[in-house]
């Protein structure tokens, strides 16, 4: 199975791609974790997309297909993956569909208004990459991660001024994709409003047993 999960910033697809691979034992590939982690390495790829990702633009379209090209390649992949913030554009979708392509895209939908909100409370640990809302889903501890121990921190482009800027940059560049996927009876899309066990419960129906 191979998937890919559509929704602008705060939708919930990180949350809900770990519940989904929990179950279907999937690859997960988030290309948002994978450039944090460059930059967090400071390595000659973080330096150049730290820039963007703090403003709320995207990473060139080439960058990003050559490292997800080689990313799907790995043997953890073999059984399914499920891509969290990949493809962002109609040029990333035509090339995966060049690589392979998908067999489902699901299209986790929100109001811009619910997401500013998620975004601007969201907490996330630098280390496994779980997320929080400190308002609606907080961690067990005040600050720290439930998963993996580490001290919670605020994503570098989760402040209003990034948020709208990613919102701008989802609804300009990435909603294109709801209708690719439609056009190709791929799409499937669920309330983004819901509570996040109901997100997960409708998703699932979508994937079957
Ligand atoms: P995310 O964690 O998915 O919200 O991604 C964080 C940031 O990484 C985005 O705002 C972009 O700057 C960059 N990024 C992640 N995935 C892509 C992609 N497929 N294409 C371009 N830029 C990306």
């Amino acid at each position: 199975m191979k998937l890919v999960l559509i929704g602008a910033p705060a939708a919930g697809k990180g949350t809900q791609a770990r519940k989904i691979i929990a179950k279907y034992s999937l690859a997960y590939i988030s290309t948002g974790d994978m450039l944090r982690a460059e930059v967090a390495k400071e390595s000659e790829l973080g330096l150049t997309v730290k820039e963007i990702m703090s403003t709320g633009g995207l990473v060139s379209d080439e960058l990003i297909i050559a490292i997800v090209k080689e990313r799907i390649k790995e043997d953890d992949c073999k059984n399914g993956f499920i891509l969290d913030g990949f493809p962002r554009t109609v040029v990333q979708a035509e090339k995966l569909d060049e690589i392979g392509g998908i067999d489902k895209a699901i299209y986790i939908n929100c109001s811009d208004e619910v997401l500013l909100e998620r975004i601007t409370a969201r907490e996330t640990c630098p280390k496994c990459g779980a997320s929080y809302n400190k308002l609606a889903a907080p961690s067990k501890v005040a600050g720290i991660c439930d998963v993996c121990g580490e001290k919670l921190t605020q994503r570098k482009d989760d402040t209003i001024e990034a948020g709208q800027a990613r919102l701008k940059t989802f609804h300009e560049q990435s909603e294109p994709l709801v209708e690719y996927y439609n056009k190709q009876g791929k799409l499937y899309e669920i309330d983004g409003t819901m509570g996040i066990d109901n997100i997960t419960e409708a998703i699932f129906a979508v994937l079957g047993e």
